[in-house]
Protein backbone atom coordinates (compact mmCIF):
# COMPACT_ATOMS: atom_id res chain seq x y z
CA UNK A 1 0.00 0.00 0.00
CA UNK A 2 1.38 3.86 -0.66
CA UNK A 3 0.82 6.21 1.52
CA UNK A 4 1.49 3.50 4.52
CA UNK A 5 4.03 2.83 7.02
CA UNK A 6 4.90 -1.09 7.94
CA UNK A 7 2.55 -3.60 8.38
CA UNK A 8 -0.93 -4.50 9.37
CA UNK A 9 -1.64 -8.06 10.14
CA UNK A 10 -5.86 -7.93 9.03
CA UNK A 11 -7.15 -11.17 9.81
CA UNK A 12 -6.11 -13.17 6.60
CA UNK A 13 -5.46 -9.85 5.03
CA UNK A 14 -1.97 -8.37 6.08
CA UNK A 15 -0.91 -4.88 4.37
CA UNK A 16 2.16 -3.82 3.85
CA UNK A 17 4.00 -0.48 3.03
CA UNK A 18 4.84 -0.67 -0.86
CA UNK A 19 8.79 -1.12 -0.59
CA UNK A 20 9.16 -4.32 -2.30
CA UNK A 21 12.76 -4.71 -3.00
CA UNK A 22 13.94 -4.92 -6.54
CA UNK A 23 16.39 -7.78 -7.44
CA UNK A 24 19.28 -5.59 -6.20
CA UNK A 25 17.85 -4.72 -3.18
CA UNK A 26 17.94 -8.30 -2.12
CA UNK A 27 21.44 -8.97 -1.76
CA UNK A 28 21.15 -5.86 1.35
CA UNK A 29 19.02 -7.82 3.15
CA UNK A 30 16.12 -5.22 3.16
CA UNK A 31 14.05 -5.02 6.37
CA UNK A 32 10.92 -5.61 4.11
CA UNK A 33 12.17 -9.11 3.49
CA UNK A 34 13.88 -9.96 6.76
CA UNK A 35 11.16 -8.81 9.20
CA UNK A 36 8.25 -7.30 7.83
CA UNK A 37 6.98 -9.97 6.17
CA UNK A 38 7.61 -13.15 8.75
CA UNK A 39 6.23 -10.80 11.34
CA UNK A 40 2.94 -9.73 9.69
CA UNK A 41 2.71 -13.27 8.94
CA UNK A 42 3.63 -14.81 12.33
CA UNK A 43 0.13 -12.55 13.69
CA UNK A 44 -2.06 -14.94 11.88
CA UNK A 45 -1.55 -16.80 15.12
CA UNK A 46 0.03 -14.63 17.79
CA UNK A 47 -2.82 -11.43 17.66
CA UNK A 48 -5.09 -13.20 15.55
CA UNK A 49 -5.71 -16.72 16.18
CA UNK A 50 -4.90 -15.52 20.37
CA UNK A 51 -5.47 -12.33 21.22
CA UNK A 52 -3.81 -10.76 23.97
CA UNK A 53 -6.41 -10.47 26.61
CA UNK A 54 -5.68 -6.58 27.17
CA UNK A 55 -2.92 -4.30 26.10
CA UNK A 56 -0.37 -4.83 29.35
CA UNK A 57 -0.49 -8.35 27.38
CA UNK A 58 0.19 -7.22 23.75
CA UNK A 59 3.79 -8.64 24.07
CA UNK A 60 1.61 -12.14 23.63
CA UNK A 61 1.13 -10.52 19.93
CA UNK A 62 4.52 -8.45 19.51
CA UNK A 63 6.69 -10.45 21.38
CA UNK A 64 6.01 -13.74 19.38
CA UNK A 65 5.82 -12.06 15.82
CA UNK A 66 9.20 -10.63 16.14
CA UNK A 67 10.48 -14.02 18.02
CA UNK A 68 8.71 -15.81 15.01
CA UNK A 69 11.21 -14.39 11.98
CA UNK A 70 14.59 -15.68 13.44
CA UNK A 71 13.13 -19.12 13.86
CA UNK A 72 11.99 -19.13 10.01
CA UNK A 73 14.95 -17.90 9.23
CA UNK A 74 17.07 -20.72 11.38
CA UNK A 75 14.89 -23.08 9.59
CA UNK A 76 15.35 -21.75 6.34
CA UNK A 77 19.25 -21.04 6.67
CA UNK A 78 21.01 -22.09 9.56
CA UNK A 79 21.60 -21.31 13.16
CA UNK A 80 23.90 -18.66 12.13
CA UNK A 81 20.82 -16.95 10.47
CA UNK A 82 18.99 -16.97 13.65
CA UNK A 83 21.41 -15.63 16.08
CA UNK A 84 22.13 -12.76 13.80
CA UNK A 85 18.42 -11.63 13.90
CA UNK A 86 18.48 -12.06 17.49
CA UNK A 87 21.76 -10.62 17.81
CA UNK A 88 20.01 -7.20 15.91
CA UNK A 89 17.05 -7.91 18.40
CA UNK A 90 19.56 -7.39 21.39
CA UNK A 91 20.84 -4.33 19.90
CA UNK A 92 17.25 -2.81 19.43
CA UNK A 93 16.37 -3.93 23.67
CA UNK A 94 19.72 -2.14 24.70
CA UNK A 95 18.86 0.70 22.58
CA UNK A 96 15.18 0.74 24.27
CA UNK A 97 15.87 -0.64 27.78
CA UNK A 98 18.49 2.37 27.93
CA UNK A 99 15.60 5.04 27.44
CA UNK A 100 13.26 3.17 30.36
CA UNK A 101 13.51 -0.55 31.37
CA UNK A 102 10.12 -2.16 31.72
CA UNK A 103 8.21 -4.98 32.16
CA UNK A 104 7.64 -7.44 28.79
CA UNK A 105 3.63 -7.52 30.61
CA UNK A 106 3.22 -4.33 31.06
CA UNK A 107 0.97 -1.24 29.72
CA UNK A 108 3.24 0.65 27.22
CA UNK A 109 6.00 -0.66 27.33
CA UNK A 110 8.15 0.32 24.53
CA UNK A 111 10.18 -3.31 24.31
CA UNK A 112 8.05 -5.89 24.05
CA UNK A 113 9.03 -6.29 20.63
CA UNK A 114 12.71 -7.05 21.22
CA UNK A 115 12.22 -8.48 24.64
CA UNK A 116 9.85 -10.12 23.93
CA UNK A 117 11.99 -12.04 21.38
CA UNK A 118 15.04 -12.54 23.08
CA UNK A 119 13.18 -13.68 26.63
CA UNK A 120 11.07 -16.28 24.04
CA UNK A 121 14.26 -17.54 22.53
CA UNK A 122 15.44 -17.62 26.23
CA UNK A 123 12.14 -19.68 26.89
CA UNK A 124 13.09 -21.77 23.61
CA UNK A 125 16.55 -22.87 25.18
CA UNK A 126 15.22 -23.70 28.96
CA UNK A 127 12.74 -25.74 27.69
CA UNK A 128 14.60 -27.53 24.60
CA UNK A 129 12.46 -26.80 21.11
CA UNK A 130 10.35 -30.07 21.29
CA UNK A 131 9.35 -29.13 24.92
CA UNK A 132 8.69 -25.46 23.58
CA UNK A 133 7.09 -26.22 20.82
CA UNK A 134 4.86 -28.76 22.21
CA UNK A 135 3.68 -26.14 25.00
CA UNK A 136 3.13 -22.89 22.12
CA UNK A 137 0.81 -25.63 20.52
CA UNK A 138 -0.73 -26.48 23.81
CA UNK A 139 -1.13 -22.19 24.23
CA UNK A 140 -2.60 -21.92 20.53
CA UNK A 141 -5.28 -24.54 20.57
CA UNK A 142 -6.48 -23.48 24.20
CA UNK A 143 -6.78 -20.18 23.45
CA UNK A 144 -7.86 -20.37 19.72
CA UNK A 145 -10.28 -17.53 18.94
CA UNK A 146 -9.95 -16.09 22.11
CA UNK A 147 -7.85 -14.14 24.54
CA UNK A 148 -4.73 -14.67 26.69
CA UNK A 149 -2.76 -13.48 29.69
CA UNK A 150 0.90 -14.14 30.09
CA UNK A 151 -0.25 -16.41 32.97
CA UNK A 152 -1.84 -18.44 30.49
CA UNK A 153 1.26 -18.94 28.62
CA UNK A 154 2.88 -20.03 31.61
CA UNK A 155 -0.18 -22.54 32.31
CA UNK A 156 -0.30 -24.05 28.98
CA UNK A 157 3.85 -24.94 29.62
CA UNK A 158 3.10 -26.02 33.13
CA UNK A 159 0.34 -28.50 31.31
CA UNK A 160 2.40 -29.41 28.48
CA UNK A 161 5.80 -29.82 30.95
CA UNK A 162 5.54 -29.80 34.34
CA UNK A 163 7.81 -27.11 34.75
CA UNK A 164 6.65 -24.52 37.06
CA UNK A 165 8.41 -21.18 35.25
CA UNK A 166 7.06 -18.55 37.86
CA UNK A 167 10.61 -17.62 38.50
CA UNK A 168 11.27 -16.88 34.90
CA UNK A 169 7.94 -15.42 34.52
CA UNK A 170 9.19 -12.60 37.89
CA UNK A 171 12.36 -12.30 35.97
CA UNK A 172 11.80 -11.94 33.16
CA UNK A 173 7.85 -10.90 32.00
CA UNK A 174 6.76 -9.17 35.18
CA UNK A 175 10.42 -7.89 36.06
CA UNK A 176 12.06 -5.17 34.25
CA UNK A 177 15.50 -4.64 32.96
CA UNK A 178 18.40 -7.72 32.34
CA UNK A 179 21.64 -8.89 34.40
CA UNK A 180 25.17 -6.77 33.98
CA UNK A 181 27.29 -8.99 34.61
CA UNK A 182 31.06 -8.25 35.75
CA UNK A 183 33.67 -10.81 35.70
CA UNK A 184 37.27 -11.57 36.98
CA UNK A 185 39.32 -14.23 36.44
CA UNK A 186 42.12 -16.02 38.26
CA UNK A 187 44.20 -18.73 37.28
CA UNK A 188 45.56 -20.91 39.94
CA UNK A 189 48.13 -23.20 38.26
CA UNK A 190 49.43 -24.96 41.82
CA UNK A 191 45.49 -26.39 42.66
CA UNK A 192 44.85 -26.44 38.94
CA UNK A 193 41.84 -24.06 39.08
CA UNK A 194 40.30 -21.10 37.53
CA UNK A 195 38.22 -18.96 39.82
CA UNK A 196 36.03 -16.31 38.52
CA UNK A 197 34.38 -13.54 40.66
CA UNK A 198 30.92 -12.84 39.07
CA UNK A 199 28.93 -9.66 40.51
CA UNK A 200 26.00 -8.43 39.43
CA UNK A 201 25.67 -5.00 39.07
CA UNK A 202 22.36 -3.85 37.30
CA UNK A 203 20.76 -1.05 39.32
CA UNK A 204 16.88 -0.68 40.12
CA UNK A 205 16.08 2.86 39.84
CA UNK A 206 12.60 2.70 38.56
CA UNK A 207 9.92 4.92 40.60
CA UNK A 208 6.03 4.70 40.58
CA UNK A 209 4.08 6.44 37.68
CA UNK A 210 1.55 8.21 38.02
CA UNK A 211 -1.08 5.68 38.48
CA UNK A 212 0.96 3.88 41.30
CA UNK A 213 2.41 1.19 39.43
CA UNK A 214 5.92 0.53 40.06
CA UNK A 215 8.05 -2.10 37.98
CA UNK A 216 11.30 -4.00 39.84
CA UNK A 217 14.86 -4.56 38.13
CA UNK A 218 15.71 -7.81 39.85
CA UNK A 219 18.87 -7.11 41.98
CA UNK A 220 19.63 -11.17 41.39
CA UNK A 221 18.79 -12.86 38.50
CA UNK A 222 18.95 -16.69 39.19
CA UNK A 223 19.64 -18.99 36.18
CA UNK A 224 22.13 -21.98 35.23
CA UNK A 225 25.27 -20.64 33.55
CA UNK A 226 27.52 -22.73 31.84
CA UNK A 227 31.70 -21.59 31.25
CA UNK A 228 33.84 -22.44 28.72
CA UNK A 229 37.85 -22.18 29.34
CA UNK A 230 39.97 -23.41 26.39
CA UNK A 231 43.51 -24.92 27.26
CA UNK A 232 46.02 -26.46 25.09
CA UNK A 233 44.71 -30.08 26.28
CA UNK A 234 41.53 -28.99 25.55
CA UNK A 235 38.24 -27.25 26.77
CA UNK A 236 37.25 -27.86 30.10
CA UNK A 237 33.48 -27.39 30.93
CA UNK A 238 31.69 -25.83 33.79
CA UNK A 239 27.72 -26.15 34.52
CA UNK A 240 26.09 -23.91 37.50
CA UNK A 241 23.87 -21.71 38.89
CA UNK A 242 23.65 -18.18 39.37
CA UNK A 243 21.88 -17.34 42.64
CA UNK A 244 23.64 -14.26 44.07
CA UNK A 245 24.46 -10.68 43.83
CA UNK A 246 28.28 -11.55 44.19
CA UNK A 247 29.83 -15.45 44.03
CA UNK A 248 32.63 -17.00 43.29
CA UNK A 249 33.37 -19.76 40.73
CA UNK A 250 35.63 -22.24 41.22
CA UNK A 251 36.16 -24.68 37.87
CA UNK A 252 38.52 -27.43 38.93
CA UNK A 253 40.75 -29.70 36.47
CA UNK A 254 42.14 -26.53 34.22
CA UNK A 255 45.54 -28.36 34.06
CA UNK A 256 47.63 -25.90 31.96
CA UNK A 257 47.33 -21.74 31.60
CA UNK A 258 43.61 -20.80 30.19
CA UNK A 259 43.63 -19.83 26.19
CA UNK A 260 40.79 -18.79 26.59
CA UNK A 261 37.58 -18.40 28.71
CA UNK A 262 34.09 -17.78 27.82
CA UNK A 263 30.92 -17.03 30.06
CA UNK A 264 27.62 -18.53 29.71
CA UNK A 265 29.14 -20.27 26.54
CA UNK A 266 26.25 -20.53 24.00
CA UNK A 267 25.06 -16.63 24.94
CA UNK A 268 21.95 -18.39 26.74
CA UNK A 269 21.42 -15.83 29.03
CA UNK A 270 20.13 -11.93 27.78
CA UNK A 271 22.94 -9.88 29.80
CA UNK A 272 25.38 -7.20 29.65
CA UNK A 273 29.33 -9.08 29.99
CA UNK A 274 32.48 -6.99 31.63
CA UNK A 275 35.32 -9.04 31.61
CA UNK A 276 38.84 -7.85 30.90
CA UNK A 277 40.64 -10.34 29.36
CA UNK A 278 44.22 -10.91 27.44
CA UNK A 279 43.93 -9.91 24.17
CA UNK A 280 45.00 -13.56 23.44
CA UNK A 281 41.69 -15.01 25.29
CA UNK A 282 39.70 -12.41 22.96
CA UNK A 283 41.31 -13.31 19.83
CA UNK A 284 40.78 -17.57 20.65
CA UNK A 285 37.27 -16.90 21.88
CA UNK A 286 36.74 -14.92 17.85
CA UNK A 287 38.35 -17.52 15.98
CA UNK A 288 36.72 -20.23 17.69
CA UNK A 289 33.50 -19.09 18.79
CA UNK A 290 30.22 -20.66 16.79
CA UNK A 291 28.00 -17.89 18.73
CA UNK A 292 28.00 -14.53 17.10
CA UNK A 293 26.72 -12.74 19.84
CA UNK A 294 30.00 -14.08 21.57
CA UNK A 295 31.88 -12.91 18.42
CA UNK A 296 30.54 -9.70 18.38
CA UNK A 297 31.11 -9.18 22.11
CA UNK A 298 35.16 -10.76 21.61
CA UNK A 299 35.16 -7.72 18.78
CA UNK A 300 34.22 -5.09 20.94
CA UNK A 301 36.77 -6.00 23.65
CA UNK A 302 39.17 -5.90 20.55
CA UNK A 303 38.18 -2.64 19.27
CA UNK A 304 38.85 -0.97 22.28
CA UNK A 305 43.05 -1.68 21.78
CA UNK A 306 43.42 -0.03 18.33
CA UNK A 307 47.26 0.60 19.24
CA UNK A 308 47.89 -3.38 20.01
CA UNK A 309 49.05 -5.21 16.74
CA UNK A 310 47.72 -8.99 17.84
CA UNK A 311 44.36 -7.22 18.36
CA UNK A 312 44.57 -6.24 14.77
CA UNK A 313 45.73 -9.53 13.58
CA UNK A 314 42.93 -10.90 14.97
CA UNK A 315 40.44 -8.64 13.56
CA UNK A 316 42.25 -8.63 10.21
CA UNK A 317 41.92 -12.77 10.45
CA UNK A 318 38.20 -12.70 11.65
CA UNK A 319 37.40 -9.83 8.52
CA UNK A 320 39.18 -12.28 5.74
CA UNK A 321 37.92 -15.62 7.03
CA UNK A 322 34.85 -15.52 9.51
CA UNK A 323 32.68 -18.25 8.51
CA UNK A 324 29.42 -15.65 8.29
CA UNK A 325 29.34 -12.06 7.07
CA UNK A 326 28.50 -10.47 10.39
CA UNK A 327 31.21 -11.25 11.62
CA UNK A 328 33.73 -10.38 8.99
CA UNK A 329 31.62 -7.42 8.75
CA UNK A 330 32.00 -6.57 12.23
CA UNK A 331 35.62 -7.13 12.04
CA UNK A 332 35.59 -4.59 9.28
CA UNK A 333 34.19 -1.97 11.11
CA UNK A 334 36.28 -2.27 14.32
CA UNK A 335 39.50 -2.04 12.17
CA UNK A 336 38.23 1.39 10.66
CA UNK A 337 39.33 2.82 14.32
CA UNK A 338 43.20 1.18 13.94
CA UNK A 339 45.74 3.06 11.86
CA UNK A 340 46.19 2.86 8.50
CA UNK A 341 49.36 1.16 8.95
CA UNK A 342 47.82 -2.27 9.87
CA UNK A 343 44.02 -1.83 8.89
CA UNK A 344 43.85 -0.94 5.25
CA UNK A 345 44.94 -3.94 3.70
CA UNK A 346 42.06 -6.49 5.61
CA UNK A 347 39.52 -3.32 4.30
CA UNK A 348 40.30 -2.69 1.15
CA UNK A 349 40.58 -6.98 0.98
CA UNK A 350 37.13 -7.23 2.45
CA UNK A 351 35.78 -4.48 -0.57
CA UNK A 352 36.03 -7.49 -2.69
CA UNK A 353 33.68 -9.58 -0.27
CA UNK A 354 30.50 -11.87 -1.61
CA UNK A 355 28.07 -9.83 1.18
CA UNK A 356 27.36 -6.38 0.59
CA UNK A 357 27.05 -5.96 4.30
CA UNK A 358 30.94 -6.69 4.35
CA UNK A 359 31.40 -4.16 1.34
CA UNK A 360 29.56 -1.58 3.34
CA UNK A 361 31.79 -2.15 6.26
CA UNK A 362 34.71 -1.57 4.18
CA UNK A 363 33.92 1.68 2.72
CA UNK A 364 33.03 3.21 5.88
CA UNK A 365 36.29 1.96 7.66
CA UNK A 366 37.76 3.73 4.19
CA UNK A 367 36.09 7.06 5.16
CA UNK A 368 37.65 7.18 8.58
CA UNK A 369 40.98 5.57 7.73
CA UNK A 370 41.29 8.60 4.81
CA UNK A 371 43.91 9.14 2.70
CA UNK A 372 44.85 8.89 -1.18
CA UNK A 373 44.57 5.32 -1.79
CA UNK A 374 40.98 5.53 0.09
CA UNK A 375 40.01 7.69 -1.83
CA UNK A 376 40.71 6.40 -5.08
CA UNK A 377 38.64 2.86 -3.71
CA UNK A 378 35.82 4.67 -2.43
CA UNK A 379 35.12 6.09 -5.94
CA UNK A 380 36.37 2.63 -7.91
CA UNK A 381 33.32 1.69 -5.37
CA UNK A 382 30.64 4.15 -6.38
CA UNK A 383 31.35 3.51 -9.98
CA UNK A 384 31.57 -0.18 -10.30
CA UNK A 385 29.87 -1.82 -6.98
CA UNK A 386 25.89 -3.58 -7.82
CA UNK A 387 24.68 -3.15 -4.27
CA UNK A 388 22.79 0.35 -3.77
CA UNK A 389 23.65 0.43 -0.05
CA UNK A 390 27.69 0.22 -0.49
CA UNK A 391 27.65 2.75 -3.54
CA UNK A 392 24.99 4.95 -0.81
CA UNK A 393 28.01 4.33 2.02
CA UNK A 394 30.74 5.06 -0.54
CA UNK A 395 29.36 8.42 -1.05
CA UNK A 396 28.32 9.41 2.74
CA UNK A 397 32.33 7.68 3.12
CA UNK A 398 33.48 9.74 0.27
CA UNK A 399 32.47 13.00 1.97
CA UNK A 400 33.50 11.96 5.20
CA UNK A 401 37.03 11.32 3.33
CA UNK A 402 37.55 13.83 1.92
CA UNK A 403 35.36 16.54 1.36
CA UNK A 404 36.81 18.41 -2.01
CA UNK A 405 37.30 15.56 -4.12
CA UNK A 406 33.52 14.62 -3.34
CA UNK A 407 31.77 17.39 -5.55
CA UNK A 408 32.02 15.43 -8.55
CA UNK A 409 30.44 12.02 -7.37
CA UNK A 410 27.19 13.70 -5.43
CA UNK A 411 26.76 15.39 -8.33
CA UNK A 412 26.22 11.81 -10.17
CA UNK A 413 24.41 10.55 -6.87
CA UNK A 414 21.58 12.75 -7.24
CA UNK A 415 20.67 11.24 -10.57
CA UNK A 416 21.01 7.68 -9.60
CA UNK A 417 17.93 6.27 -8.43
CA UNK A 418 18.05 3.18 -5.87
CA UNK A 419 16.05 1.31 -3.95
CA UNK A 420 14.12 3.43 -1.29
CA UNK A 421 16.27 6.51 -2.88
CA UNK A 422 19.37 5.06 -0.74
CA UNK A 423 21.59 7.14 -2.86
CA UNK A 424 19.93 10.04 -3.61
CA UNK A 425 19.70 10.24 0.50
CA UNK A 426 22.97 10.12 0.76
CA UNK A 427 23.67 12.38 -1.95
CA UNK A 428 21.87 14.75 -0.38
CA UNK A 429 23.40 14.46 2.96
CA UNK A 430 26.49 14.77 1.66
CA UNK A 431 25.41 18.02 0.06
CA UNK A 432 23.79 19.25 3.30
CA UNK A 433 26.86 18.38 4.94
CA UNK A 434 29.69 19.98 2.68
CA UNK A 435 26.95 23.00 2.14
CA UNK A 436 27.38 22.40 -1.42
CA UNK A 437 25.76 25.57 -2.95
CA UNK A 438 26.13 24.62 -6.72
CA UNK A 439 23.30 21.95 -5.89
CA UNK A 440 20.71 23.88 -5.35
CA UNK A 441 18.96 23.99 -8.68
CA UNK A 442 19.09 19.90 -8.28
CA UNK A 443 17.61 19.90 -5.27
CA UNK A 444 15.28 22.06 -5.91
CA UNK A 445 14.62 19.92 -9.03
CA UNK A 446 13.90 17.36 -6.21
CA UNK A 447 11.50 18.61 -4.04
CA UNK A 448 8.92 16.04 -4.95
CA UNK A 449 11.32 12.55 -3.82
CA UNK A 450 10.39 12.87 0.11
CA UNK A 451 11.51 15.98 2.61
CA UNK A 452 14.88 15.34 2.43
CA UNK A 453 15.83 17.42 -0.36
CA UNK A 454 13.71 20.15 1.61
CA UNK A 455 15.77 19.63 4.83
CA UNK A 456 19.16 20.34 2.81
CA UNK A 457 17.71 23.38 1.08
CA UNK A 458 16.94 24.73 4.77
CA UNK A 459 20.37 23.88 5.79
CA UNK A 460 21.97 25.72 3.62
CA UNK A 461 19.64 28.53 3.75
CA UNK A 462 20.52 28.33 7.58
CA UNK A 463 23.52 28.76 6.85
CA UNK A 464 23.36 32.02 4.91
CA UNK A 465 22.89 30.67 1.77
CA UNK A 466 20.07 33.20 -0.35
CA UNK A 467 19.58 30.82 -3.02
CA UNK A 468 18.53 28.04 -1.01
CA UNK A 469 16.71 30.35 0.85
CA UNK A 470 14.90 31.64 -2.58
CA UNK A 471 13.88 28.11 -3.67
CA UNK A 472 12.43 27.05 -0.89
CA UNK A 473 9.83 30.55 -0.90
CA UNK A 474 9.67 29.29 -4.84
CA UNK A 475 7.63 26.37 -3.79
CA UNK A 476 5.83 27.39 -1.08
CA UNK A 477 2.85 27.25 -3.08
CA UNK A 478 3.57 24.44 -4.92
CA UNK A 479 0.53 22.60 -6.74
CA UNK A 480 1.62 19.00 -5.19
CA UNK A 481 0.37 19.31 -1.64
CA UNK A 482 3.73 16.99 -0.74
CA UNK A 483 5.85 19.71 -2.18
CA UNK A 484 4.56 22.09 0.14
CA UNK A 485 4.77 20.27 3.46
CA UNK A 486 7.98 19.36 2.48
CA UNK A 487 9.28 23.19 1.67
CA UNK A 488 7.60 24.08 5.12
CA UNK A 489 9.56 21.25 6.88
CA UNK A 490 12.55 23.06 5.24
CA UNK A 491 11.78 26.42 6.42
CA UNK A 492 11.28 24.99 9.72
CA UNK A 493 14.49 23.48 9.38
CA UNK A 494 16.25 27.10 8.37
CA UNK A 495 14.73 29.16 11.71
CA UNK A 496 16.49 26.56 13.96
CA UNK A 497 19.49 28.97 13.52
CA UNK A 498 19.81 31.44 16.43
CA UNK A 499 20.01 34.39 13.38
CA UNK A 500 17.01 33.72 11.57
CA UNK A 501 15.71 37.13 10.79
CA UNK A 502 16.15 37.12 6.89
CA UNK A 503 14.86 33.87 6.89
CA UNK A 504 11.43 34.61 8.84
CA UNK A 505 11.30 38.46 6.88
CA UNK A 506 11.35 35.48 3.87
CA UNK A 507 8.81 33.58 4.95
CA UNK A 508 6.16 36.47 6.06
CA UNK A 509 6.83 37.67 2.17
CA UNK A 510 6.11 34.18 0.64
CA UNK A 511 3.02 33.70 2.94
CA UNK A 512 1.67 36.44 2.27
CA UNK A 513 0.84 35.88 -1.65
CA UNK A 514 -0.09 31.70 -0.96
CA UNK A 515 -3.02 30.43 -2.52
CA UNK A 516 -2.97 27.33 -1.15
CA UNK A 517 -5.19 27.87 2.37
CA UNK A 518 -3.72 24.41 4.16
CA UNK A 519 -0.28 26.22 3.62
CA UNK A 520 -1.32 29.37 4.07
CA UNK A 521 -2.89 28.15 7.71
CA UNK A 522 0.09 26.16 8.28
CA UNK A 523 2.81 29.32 7.67
CA UNK A 524 0.76 31.55 9.15
CA UNK A 525 1.00 29.61 12.40
CA UNK A 526 4.86 28.73 12.46
CA UNK A 527 5.47 32.22 11.74
CA UNK A 528 3.17 33.67 14.67
CA UNK A 529 4.97 30.66 17.07
CA UNK A 530 8.14 32.37 15.87
CA UNK A 531 7.35 35.68 16.55
CA UNK A 532 6.52 35.08 19.95
CA UNK A 533 9.83 33.07 20.67
CA UNK A 534 8.85 29.70 20.07
CA UNK A 535 11.05 26.67 18.79
CA UNK A 536 9.97 26.17 14.97
CA UNK A 537 9.72 22.21 15.37
CA UNK A 538 6.99 22.06 17.57
CA UNK A 539 3.15 22.27 17.68
CA UNK A 540 0.99 20.72 14.85
CA UNK A 541 1.24 23.19 11.61
CA UNK A 542 1.05 20.84 9.44
ZN1 LIG B 1 3.40 -6.57 15.02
Amino acid sequence: MADFFGGMENVSATTLVDWLPDARAYQDRPWYLTLLIPHELAHQWFGDYVTTEDWANLWLNEGFAEFMPGQYWGHKLGAHAAQDYYADEYRQYMAIDARKPMALASYHSDNIYPKGALVLQMLQDELGPTRFWASIHTYLTRHAYSNATSDDLRQAILATTGENLSLFWSEWVYGAGYPAFDVTARYDSAQATLRLEVKQTQRDTLHADSAGVQFHVPEVFRMPVAVRVGTAQGDVMYHGQLDAREQTITIAGVRSAPTMVVFDDGNHVLKALTFDQPTAWLAAQLARDENLWDRAWAIGELAKRPTDPDAATALATAAAHADYYLTRQQAVEALGGFSSDVAMGPVAAALKDTSSAVRGAAVAALGKLGGDRAVSLLRDTFDHDNSYDVRAAAVTALVEADSARAHDVLARALRTPSYREVIQHAAIQGIARLQDTARVNDLAAMLALDALPAQALGVLAARGDAHALEALAAHLDDERAGVRRYVLTGFRVALTRPDHSAVLARLKSAAAGLTHADTKAAADALIARMEKGGPPAGGRDN
